[in-house]
């Protein structure tokens, strides 16, 4: 039974992971973590992927398949699972996870912080990006939800814990994935991770860090191109298994997590974990 810790970097596609994540990748070297590639589902969009994420189901299965199709999850997830087992969660994340796993519709003057053990999701910090645009992107810093998610960690020491930034997905629409600003966005969001792993790590947790998806050359991303589905999964973790030549499936994240806390999977996720 592990405390664990998922941090999802939006739209950080594998080989910009690689090339571009020093700390990372310094930790792989160290021997203090293993990378593998990982294969997103399809359609490569957020909100579904988010979902997969979370509840090991293809789009088509769980029936999120647009952002603008969000709504509540609906099948059994790793927050409603953990939840049932009397388990503590905590979240820093987009406002999407709030519609997805909080339990009523997301408003920013009652929701961007909860610290309440009867909620579904009981310790969460959401930023909408209201307002987002070329102009504005109207991103938090990643080193802000660094400390966030460290807060969290030291004060409430939930079972699991998501982190979610999206700067790397903002920049990369912005300036597509062939751009020094997606590029050295990757390396900021790494820069920035360099500060919260090695807490977590000593508190206790395993991190899991990983892409809901990649990011093309247009500044897009929704289809089939290796780019968009090749995302990296980092495990800090002496737990974690799997041939080290093996592509992953995302659809193993969910088993895998609750199989760290030391909760049974549903019957939904029928893809083994990685233990
Ligand atoms: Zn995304």
């Amino acid at each position: 039974m592990t405390k664990t810790c998922l941090i999802i970097v939006d739209g950080l596609r594998y080989d910009t992971a690689v090339a571009e994540c020093g700390y990372l990748a310094a930790s792989v070297e160290a021997g203090l973590a293993r990378l593998w590639k990982m294969q997103a589902c399809l359609p490569t969009i957020s909100a579904p992927l988010y979902e997969t994420i979370h509840t090991g189901l293809a789009p088509v299965d769980h029936g999120i398949l647009s952002n603008e199709a969000i709504r509540p999850s609906q099948r059994p997830n790793v927050f409603s699972q953990l939840k049932v087992a009397g388990r503590n969660t905590g979240i820093v994340a987009h406002s999407y996870y709030h519609t997805l796993y909080g339990g009523s519709a997301f408003d920013p003057f009652e929701h961007t912080e909860i610290n309440d053990p009867d909620q579904p999701v009981p310790f969460a910090r959401y930023y909408s990006m209201e307002g987002y645009s070329p102009e504005n992107s109207c991103m938090p810093s990643d080193v802000d939800l660094c400390a966030q998610t460290w807060r969290i960690a030291d004060d409430h020491a939930p079972d699991y814990l998501l982190l979610h930034m999206s700067a790397c997905d903002t920049l990369g629409h912005w300036f597509t994935a062939d751009s020094s600003e997606y590029r050295i966005q990757a390396w900021k969001s790494d820069n920035a991770l360099s500060r919260l792993i090695p807490r977590l790590r000593e508190a206790g947790y395993d991190v899991l860090v990983t892409a809901d998806h990649g990011m093309n050359a247009d500044g897009h991303h929704a289809g089939n191109q290796p780019c968009l589905r090749e995302v990296p999964f980092f495990a800090f973790s002496e737990t974690i298994t799997a041939e080290a030549s093996s592509v992953l499936d995302q659809r193993a994240i969910a088993p895998t997590i609750l199989s760290l806390i030391g909760t049974d999977a549903p019957d939904t996720m029928t893809v083994s974990p990685l233990i």
